[in-house]
């Protein structure tokens, strides 16, 4: 894989550099990106779809959609409208996204981590104020996809700084997790969620009642829920049927490398 999105063509026919920086960025992702969950080799420009950068993968029919910017993705990236990603996350039906970092100075690509679609849950959509009645689009709600509300094992890296990771390694990345695309959306929000708040004990080794200490933080995201500690617990048990954790001994967990 190259990480090199130069094209002296490109450069000479196109002037704007938001134009010329999304054709170079896309030309790249469909040159050289291959597709994590499978590994076919190519991921194909999605010609019905004009409104976002989609790409799909011919053999496992993976959907992508390419984010692509000159500056780091931080710990939020503004998105669409706000239902409609609600809505196609209740119904699954949300793509995978690549979040694709490049450089003006070098023309390369700095880093590259991609989200699957699986990691997309209410819990990380945040609703923005409706534009104000000046607005062109009065009323209208858009969404920030909260990037620092996914676990890091929903982040799948494939270039960081400069150097990508074995393909094999992405993969096995992706597939780690996958048990997770069976599950509807509240299913999966939990376990993102779980996830989530086992990275921020920041160990190897935790105990249930570290786990407890999240309950409040759990119930906000979770208001419905009344039975915040067996939901835990029963987290817990998924996310050690998936191979993610170990029981050491009762009350007492660790994370499988
Ligand atoms: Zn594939």
């Amino acid at each position: 894989m190259k990480t090199i999105i130069y094209n002296k063509n490109v450069l000479e026919k196109y002037h704007s550099k938001s134009q010329i920086a999304r054709i170079l960025s896309e030309n790249w992702f469909e040159k050289e990106m291959y597709c994590p969950n499978c590994l076919h080799e190519e991921l194909i420009k999605n010609p019905n779809n004009t409104k976002v950068t989609d790409f799909v993968c011919d053999y496992c029919n993976n959907e992508f959609q390419l984010k692509a910017q000159s500056k780091p993705f931080y710990s939020k990236v503004v998105d669409g409208a706000f239902y409609p990603m609600i809505n196609s996350i209740q119904q699954n039906a949300t793509p995978n996204f690549s979040f694709m970092e490049y450089s003006f100075e070098n023309w390369k690509v700095q880093n590259l981590f991609f989200i699957p679609k699986f990691f997309f849950t209410p819990s990380i959509i945040e609703k923005r104020k409706p534009l104000s009645t000046n607005a062109r689009r009065s009323g209208w709600i858009g969404c920030n996809v909260l990037l620092s509300k996914i676990p890091e094992l929903g982040k799948i890296k494939v270039i960081e700084n400069e150097m990508h990771f074995p393909e094999k390694e992405v993969q096995r990345n992706w597939k780690r997790l996958s048990f997770m695309d069976k599950e509807h959306a509240g299913k999966r929000a939990w376990l993102s969620d779980i996830l989530y708040c086992i990275q921020q004990l920041n160990k190897k080794e935790f105990t249930l009642d570290e786990m407890y200490n999240w309950e409040d933080y759990l119930s906000k995201l979770h208001p419905k829920n009344y039975n915040i500690k067996p939901k835990i617990r029963q987290q817990l048990q998924m996310l050690r049927d998936g191979g993610i954790l170990e029981f050491k001994s009762r009350g007492a967990y660790i994370i499988k490398k």
